[in-house]
């Protein structure tokens, strides 16, 4: 062998060991594989006009909104194009332009617009002009302005791991461009993303700068920008900042997932979004390198999540308290946070579980948020949002138009148009139909490609007929997901319970019964497929009435009702009185569905036959009244304006908020020295509290007040003679701002004129019962309750009685 031939032969196999560590690198990854929504067309009536709502209605909208707030004017602040005076509100600001950028990708794959497409390529070009010469994006430390923002440390990185989110807002990016260069093959945004992530590559790393993502995303984004662009460095830098999490001497703090090494997490805790941005980016580096330990860790948290931590919507994250995770079963209904980020996180997180395991009981918790708790953050218009999704209201919840902290509104807008890249999946030739909507898939198998149409009226029916296309004869597997719901299972474990009788699917060949398998949640039909071969799937609708654990207090003596995939709430304004707090709903009533064409977009009803109750004076016993009740799909509450609602329905009358009894409270008007309607109901509404802190109900509290003298006061409908009154204080502290008030007093009104009653007894104020009072008899057609605040805090109050 010559030496020339030998190099040859020496560079062949460097090259050759070079091709097969790319090759593995670019192998090791999901063993399942998403189809990707530009070879999915849904053409059904429930996802494609909530698309094109999408499209027509939010991506303008907020993309405006970015504009008009000064978002966009963050670029060519950092720029250096128009003078920087100040920043908007929070460092995370650039975010929302980046996933606005991401969903006006994805839907120009289902609809072409060369006005947007030429606009993004405007806006991408300002976010350049903001990029440093050496990759650093992150206006509002690039714009200097006099006074930065206090979360912005003087160096580079330097609050990272507590406010700055200078790497929140660089994950957010790579995922845009990601988005951005599939949908238009475009590399405008990739090549920003890229040169920002090379920058990272440069300064993060062991022995380099050590420091972790406060707010969790960057390790998608990188694996994302890993897999278009086959560069290893970025896959070991989402390593990185997930390994480097609860190492000593940096912020250990559950709130960020930092208290422990994540390896050894085993239960969800902290900020939810935070949270499953974390697991998610676990579960994608676990499959690109093949990591047991990342795995382990997400199973166990992925089942404390639906055992103990999971709303029957898929909300997830129950408390505002650190829009965190709560404790185990708390999970309360009216004050349930359940942020709309947090259910986008979870169907993130959900499907790459799916990816990972297939299994099909990870597609039942995703289906469960995308129909319920994720769906009910936007209106039906498609301009009004909610940040929380609560699961009762007495009508203080409301949809608005905008944030100050925008994070579900942008993540709405980039989520909704992406839908279509859950619906399939497959594993070489096994072929995965995870959600029923009609249209058009393709869909590249070992064997041969197919053309699937799928032809549905879901969710309102579970009728779902399929014509599989191969391009040629050939065999591989079909696995149809049978949902949860189907087989009295809402979500694996016992949190929720299905207790009625289980009417079986039908699933048909050609018309004639299939020959299947049940494999982990699917139907799974082995056989060579032709051309035309024709599946039909009826999955039983029957109507459900889940019960929770009995350790989920809230819920207790109640039952939700769902039908197919969605849960359904009573609403105040299809229900007499406007009200539902007070309904009770026997467990055997008979529930009718009524699709009802005109209502809601159309959507299916459900009625029934119930009873509202009502307190009476001088008795324990409830007034009891008949009356019908009608249900509508939770994901369309609070679109014909603020009304009660709830979705865990009373089926025991003690569980029922009644209506209160006729006292001099109940009758009285009520003013306070603040404006706040939905507050003020709660002084007489006669609900009952287990202590101060409960927010479980509706409470009236002064805060930010402090130091103040403030009032709140009653005034009758006739002349009453009063000697005696009540008071419940809110205390939400330590970690709320409402406190014990430092003092208070009752004044009533004689000849126009406010004088303080002759008081016999008064107890210490003191949390967690009643405060009474008792004076000498006064007759009057007012009273006032006058509170001195704290120093320090505000005060509130749960309710307020008089004799
Ligand atoms: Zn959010």
């Amino acid at each position: 062998m010559s030496s020339l031939s030998f190099k040859r032969l020496f560079t062949f196999v460097i090259l050759f060991s070079f091709f097969i560590n790319e090759a593995e690198a670019q192998h090791n990854d999901y063993p399942i594989q998403p189809v990707t929504f530009t070879q999915v067309h849904f053409k059904d009536n429930f996802w494609l006009p909530k698309m094109k709502i999408n499209a027509e209605v939010t991506i303008p909208y907020t993309l405006n909104q970015c504009k008009i707030t000064g978002r966009i004017d963050n670029f060519a602040k950092a720029a250096g194009k128009i003078p920087a005076e100040k920043s908007t509100t929070y460092t995370f600001d650039d975010t929302d332009l980046y996933k606005v950028i991401e969903g006006a990708s994805y839907s120009l794959q289902t609809k072409k617009d060369i006005a947007l497409e030429k606009y993004l390529d405007t806006l991408i070009s300002n976010i350049g002009a903001a990029q440093e010469p050496d990759g650093y994006l992150y206006t509002f430390r690039t714009m200097k302005i006099a006074k930065p923002h206090e979360w912005i440390g003087s160096k580079r990185w330097e609050k990272e791991e507590d406010l700055s989110h200078e790497l929140y807002n660089a994950g957010h990016l790579y995922e845009a461009a990601v988005a951005h260069y599939q949908a238009t093959g475009k590399k405008n945004l990739l090549n920003i993303a890229t040169k920002n992530a090379d920058l990272l590559v440069k300064t993060f790393g062991w022995g380099k700068e050590e420091r972790f993502p406060g707010h969790q995303i960057v390790e998608t984004g990188l694996t994302r920008l890993y897999r278009v662009t086959g560069k290893k460095e970025y896959l070991t830098l989402a390593k990185f900042f997930l390994d480097l999490r609860g190492k000593e001497g940096h912020l250990n703090q559950e709130y960020s997932q930092s208290h422990k090494k994540v390896v050894n997490q085993h239960t969800a805790v902290g900020h939810a979004v935070r949270a499953t941005y974390m697991y998610t980016g676990m579960a994608d580096v676990a499959a690109l390198t093949g990591d047991k330990q990342y795995l382990s860790a997400i199973d166990d948290i992925w089942n404390d999540v639906v055992d103990k931590k999971i709303y029957i919507t898929g909300g997830i994250g129950a408390t505002g308290n650190g829009e965190a995770f709560g404790a185990d079963y708390d999970l309360p209904n009216m004050s349930a946070y359940a942020e709309t980020c947090a259910a986008i996180a979870n169907v993130y997180w959900n499907n790459r579980m799916f990816l990972l395991h297939g299994d099909a009981k990870y597609i039942d918790v995703l289906e469960r948020t995308l129909y319920n708790g994720l769906l009910s953050g936007i209106s039906l218009t498609g301009d009004k949002f909610f940040y929380p999704n609560p699961l009762a209201s007495m009508g203080q919840h409301q949809r608005r138009t905008w944030y100050d902290c925008a994070c579900c509104i942008s993540n709405m807008t980039r989520f909704l148009p992406s839908v279509p890249g859950y619906a399939y999946a497959q594993n070489q030739n096994d072929l995965y139909i995870n959600l029923f909507v009609g249209g058009d898939a393709s869909i590249q198998l070992t064997s041969t490609k197919v053309e699937i149409h799928q032809e549905t009226n879901y969710p309102w029916s579970g009728k779902d007929e399929f014509i599989i296309n191969p391009a040629k004869k050939a065999s591989f597997n079909i696995h149809i997901r049978i949902p949860g719901w189907a087989k009295n299972q809402p979500i694996q474990g016992d949190l929720y319970q299905d207790k009625s009788k289980s009417i079986d699917f039908t699933l048909l060949l050609n018309g004639k019964p299939a020959k299947y398998s049940i494999e982990k949640g699917y139907a799974v039909i082995n056989r060579t497929w032709v051309k035309g071969d024709k599946l039909t799937l009826d999955l039983p609708m029957e109507i459900k009435k889940i019960e929770a654990k009995d350790s989920v207090k809230a819920d207790y003596q109640r039952f939700a009702l769902q039908r197919g995939p969605l849960v359904y709430c009573l609403e105040g304004i299809d229900n007499a009185d406007s009200s539902v707090l007070n309904i009770v709903v026997d467990k055997n009533s008979t529930v009718t569905p009524v699709f009802q064409a005109s209502l809601l977009n159309g959507v299916m009803a459900l009625e029934m036959d119930g009873s509202s109750t009502k307190r009476q004076i001088n008795s324990n016993v409830l007034i009891k009244t008949q009356q019908k009740v009608t249900a509508i799909p939770y994901y369309t509450w609070a679109n014909r304006g603020s009304s009660e609602m709830q979705v865990w329905i009373p089926f025991e009358a003690s569980a029922s908020k009644p209506k209160p009894a006729p006292t001099i409270a109940s009758k009285s008007k009520v003013t306070a020295s603040i404006k706040s309607p939905m507050m003020l109901k709660a002084l007489n509404d006669q609900y009952e509290v287990e202590n101060s802190i409960d927010r479980s109900g509706n409470f009236f509290h002064w805060w930010p007040k402090k130091n103040s003298t403030e009032f709140v006061q009653y005034d009758f409908d006739q002349e009453y003679t009063v000697s005696s009154s009540e008071v419940y204080w809110f205390d939400d502290s330590p970690w709320g701002g409402c406190y014990l008030p430092s003092s208070w007093k009752i004044v009533y009104l004689k000849d126009g004129q406010w004088l303080p009653v002759k008081v016999i007894n008064q107890d210490a104020v003191a949390k967690d019962k009643f405060n009474s009072i008792q004076f000498e008899p006064i007759t009057t057609k007012a009273l006032k309750l006058e509170v001195q605040l704290s120093k320090d805090n505000a005060a509130g109050i749960h309710e307020w009685k008089v004799k």
